[in-house]
């Protein structure tokens, strides 16, 4: 259903009010009203004169410099018309007299409110710019990338979409410091910064997490993906060899990262969860020695089955039905069930059957976990092996539509 905004009559009209034409409107309409108010008062009437520059005045501050100075010509071009065109005018000689001071006060009035409204404009937008950016690397700041994660969570979660995210880290960025000062570390971290947004697409996102830290947002991108953007920046950045003018010539810095990647909405499904999974992935990375990237893989969101949705179990030697009895939770990675029976298999082969669908082909699944609760009845759990991407596309679509 499209969506219908409501604009209140105030907002209407304050958008209206300040519009550029309006605003243009405004001030040619107010030379019209000047031109014919002196030709009707015949006479220089020296305050109406002056009311143009008020006129300037707005062009300038409205349109910046050019619109300053092309104000002023106009004023100018028809003071000069009128003192032609009306010789017989009364106190014209006053007029004439005063006239090169007037034309002056018309271009200074136009230049400076045009430069100051321009100088104003540029200091609002470099504020701008530093309330979303780091100015050091050129990418958007914890607040800002923490809020676009939000709202790629709250997209992804509408339009049934994935995405991953990476936390990346330099190596011993502490010994770049100590080794050839802090100034060098600036350039390096931007170097670092620069080669991993040369390597994103549009529409993904980075962002300085912390001092030698960034976040990037990849949407619609699964794990497998990430790693292969991973594997892009790791490449690049093994080519590059990073100079700084605080440096010696002929010294050149390299860098190695260690990142974490996690996805939603298989591994947690709000932001806060999110990151802190990519963030202990990274954590192992560190541990397991650097210069290695780890993806979140186990732990991850299991949603109750939607009604409708069917699952077909055999053993992978012996063709042998299992018989499910209650399907506990399932993710487009694997699922949780109860068993009447216990089999010795370690593989199976599944199928599932969605709502007005065929049986979809058998894929291998692998036992995770399988325990015996009361009465005979077992709990297994196990992951697909080779789901193909069409069945995990359909899978993932039909159980996260009932989140919405
Ligand atoms: P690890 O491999 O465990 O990540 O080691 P590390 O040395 O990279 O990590 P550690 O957290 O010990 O040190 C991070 C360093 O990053 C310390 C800090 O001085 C430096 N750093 C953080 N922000 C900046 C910055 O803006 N400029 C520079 N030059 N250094 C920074
Ligand atoms: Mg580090
Ligand atoms: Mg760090």
């Amino acid at each position: 259903m499209k969506r219908v905004r409501f604009i209140s009559l105030q907002e209407k009209l304050s958008r209206i009010i300040f519009s550029r034409y309006f605003r243009l409107g405004l001030i040619v309409s107010g030379f019209i009203c000047l031109v014919l108010l002196r030709q009707s008062s015949k006479t220089f009437g020296v305050s109406l004169g002056y009311i143009y520059i008020i006129l300037i005045s707005l062009s300038g501050m409205w349109f910046g410099l050019r619109g300053g100075i092309i104000s002023a010509l106009f004023a100018a071009a028809i003071f000069l018309i009128e003192v032609e065109l009306y010789l017989f005018w009364p106190a014209r000689d006053l007029v004439l007299k005063g006239s090169l001071f007037r034309l002056a006060v018309y271009f200074l009035s136009g230049i400076i409110l045009g430069y100051v409204s321009e100088l104003q404009n540029k200091l609002s937008q470099e504020i701008k710019y530093l309330a979303y950016h780091d100015k050091l690397t050129g990418c958007v700041n914890y607040t800002w990338i923490v809020e676009f994660l939000e709202k790629e969570i709250a997209r992804s979660r509408r339009f049934i979409k994935e995405f991953s995210i990476i936390l990346i880290d330099i190596d011993h960025f502490k010994s770049i410091n100590d080794t050839y000062g802090h100034l060098v570390g600036n350039d390096a971290l931007a170097a670092f910064a620069n080669v991993i947004k040369a390597n994103l697409r549009n529409m993904d996102i980075v962002g300085r997490y912390g001092g030698e830290e960034f976040l990037i947002i990849l949407p619609e991108l699964g794990s497998n993906a990430a790693l292969e953007v991973l594997e892009r920046i790791r490449s690049k950045l093994s080519e590059a060899r990073i100079t700084s003018r605080h440096l010696r010539e002929g010294i050149g810095i390299s860098l190695q990262f260690s990142a974490g990647v996690a996805s939603f909405p298989y591994n947690a499904n709000n932001a806060n969860d999110l990151i802190k999974l990519a963030d202990d992935v990274l954590y192992q990375a560190k541990q397991k020695g650097r210069g290695r990237v780890i993806v979140e893989l186990r732990r991850c969101v299991r949603l109750k089955p939607h009604k409708g949705l069917g699952v077909e179990l055999s053993g992978l030697v012996d063709k042998g039905k299992i018989k499910i009895i209650r399907l506990e939770n399932i993710s487009e990675r694997g699922m949780s069930f109860l068993s009447l029976h216990d089999f010795p298999d370690k593989e199976l082969l599944c199928r599932f059957s969605l709502p007005g669908q065929e049986l979809t082909s058998e894929f291998t699944c692998r036992v995770a976990h399988k325990s015996r609760l009361e009465r005979g009845v077992y709990r297994v759990g196990i992951y697909f092996v080779d789901l193909p991407a069409p069945i995990r596309g359909t899978l993932f679509h039909f159980i996260h539509q009932a989140e919405n």
